[in-house]
């Protein structure tokens, strides 16, 4: 049949049902709840599972670390979110600090401050374009994102 290209497909992404069959119950204190699929919780307490908390507790540290970078002068964390996915960004192109921010949406001035940063801790190039938008440039050659 012609729809056994994507039957293998779903195969990828949803879990051998042969191998988590049956049923579970909800690991939370005092749900007890049953769970498919061998789930250890369920439904309503998914936030209990190691992997999701994980997730979450880096959702909670970016959106404080954006706050205080969107403030005038806030702080960067070098350990933090931005710097290093700035410096991520910087493998595979250059930006202009309009591009950045954009890209990490945070506003100009923060972008800004990022750039200076990151140039003083010698990662990256800070330069200008001939229209005198700040860019910032990883330490090879790319090609620039504009806007
Ligand atoms: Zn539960």
């Amino acid at each position: 049949m012609s729809d056994e290209p994507s039957l293998s497909l779903l195969r990828l992404v949803i879990p051998d049902g042969g191998t988590h069959k049956g049923t579970s119950t909800c690991q939370h204190e005092g749900c007890g709840k049953t769970t498919r699929e061998g789930k250890p919780f369920c439904s309503a307490h998914v936030e209990d599972s190691p992997y999701v908390r994980s997730i979450l507790a880096i959702l909670c540290e970016r959106d404080e670390e954006e706050a205080i970078l969107n403030k005038k002068n806030g702080g960067i964390q070098t350990q933090g979110f931005f710097f290093r996915e700035t410096l991520l960004l910087l493998r595979s192109k250059d930006y202009t600090a309009k591009a950045l921010s954009r890209r990490l949406d945070i506003n100009h001035h923060a972008a800004e401050r990022l750039i200076v940063l990151l140039a003083k801790c010698r990662l990256a190039k800070r330069g200008t374009t001939s229209r005198g938008d700040t860019t910032i440039s990883g330490l090879g050659l790319r090609d620039l994102v504009e806007e």
